[in-house]
């Protein structure tokens, strides 16, 4: 089986389990775990930041971003197809109160005069307009690397009108090595960063969320009160840690295998790709009515050997990852073209 359903599949190598197995560990609520401290320290000098705070998600990095931007009765403005929005079951209003105003982005990406007209006037009929939000890369918009000049003059404007802005950066790696910009210049334009060690980068767990020193507080009490406070933390930052260490350089990989997977499927006459739209490790095809919906050709798929999820009734999404090799990702190209036939 070619299991493309996601990047969080993976599981971690010999070398990555040993380097848990030996991480000097710690009670990281009562005191310091010195792994922790050391994972934290090299995610806020990679992303420019004074402090970084290890979680155990990317929803409770983001969620946690959320509180320290806005109150209950506030609200955040973000791309209508992002995480933060679809798939966190709408934590920031369940657990925050907080209101999301959501604007479609063309192919997922905001641009700063979408937004100009968005804050709310300041009186007691409307909610605070507090932070804007962005995705990057985008996984609903297949993986699309955001434009930077784009987010730079969303960032400017933002900060003209004393808004905040947060980054929810889960794949914010894919990012950096497909614009060579560095995770610092992607990372400058916000307040706070959240990403992801157990997506691309293939550790077991965990999600890190970077920001000014002044926040750590304020960081740790809201990870604490949702129950995100770790003890010996240290065992599966020291996988973290691996990742970081080693597997950014490699997700060039996953992008070729994506752009490789991406031009086999498009060569079907009934199969879809936007292949400029191929920025990173993640494509979406859409599947023409008459080979049956998306949900109805990957389980098709899945029969043939390859695993994918349908990401809406006629578009399937498959992501490359570490397991996933090249000859697997042009394989599994021509097993969606036969089942297609
Ligand atoms: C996976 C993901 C997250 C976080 O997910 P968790 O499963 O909670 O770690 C956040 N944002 C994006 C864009 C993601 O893809």
């Amino acid at each position: 089986m070619i299991d493309l359903r996601s990047d969080t599949l993976t599981k971690p190598c010999p070398e990555m389990r040993q380097a848990m197995a030996n991480a000097e560990v710690n009670d990281d609520v009562i005191d310091i775990d010195p792994t922790v401290e050391r994972l934290e320290q090299k995610v806020a000098d990679l992303l420019g930041k004074e402090t970084a705070v290890f979680m155990p998600s990317g929803t409770m990095t983001n969620q946690v971003a959320l509180r320290l931007h806005c109150r209950a009765g506030d609200e955040f403005i973000c791309e209508s197809g992002c995480h933060i929005f679809n798939y966190e079951q709408g934590a920031f209003a369940q657990l925050s109160g907080l209101v999301a105003k959501t604007v479609a982005g063309e192919g997922k990406v905001l641009k700063k005069d979408q937004l100009v007209n968005l804050i709310n006037p300041d009186n007691e009929h409307a909610v605070r307009t507090k932070l804007v939000c962005l995705e990057n890369t985008h996984n609903k918009g297949g993986g699309v690397v955001l434009p930077s000049e784009g987010v730079a003059e969303i960032a400017t404007w933002a900060k003209e009108n004393s808004l905040a802005m947060h980054l929810d950066g889960a794949r914010l790696f894919n990012a950096v090595v497909q614009s060579k910009k560095t995770a610092a210049d992607w990372a400058r334009h916000f307040d706070t960063v959240s990403v992801c060690f157990s997506k691309g980068l293939g550790a077991p767990v965990g999600s890190a969320l970077a920001g000014p020193l002044s926040m750590r507080k304020e960081m740790v009490r809201n990870r604490k009160v949702f129950g995100g406070g770790m003890r010996q933390s240290g065992i599966i930052a020291a996988g973290a840690l691996f990742a970081i260490e080693n597997n950014v350089e490699r997700l060039v990989l996953d992008h070729a295998n994506a752009a490789s997977f991406a031009a086999v499927v498009d060569q079907h006459a009934n199969l879809h790709v936007d292949l400029e739209k191929v920025h990173t490790n993640i494509v979406i095809f859409r599947v023409d009515p008459e080979i049956g919906s998306a949900k109805e050709f990957v389980d098709r798929c899945e029969a043939a050997g390859v695993w994918m999820y349908p990401f809406s009734h006629d578009t399937v999404r498959a992501v490359m990852h570490l397991h996933i090799s090249d000859s697997d990702a042009r394989r599994a190209g021509e097993i969606v073209c036969e089942v297609a036939k």
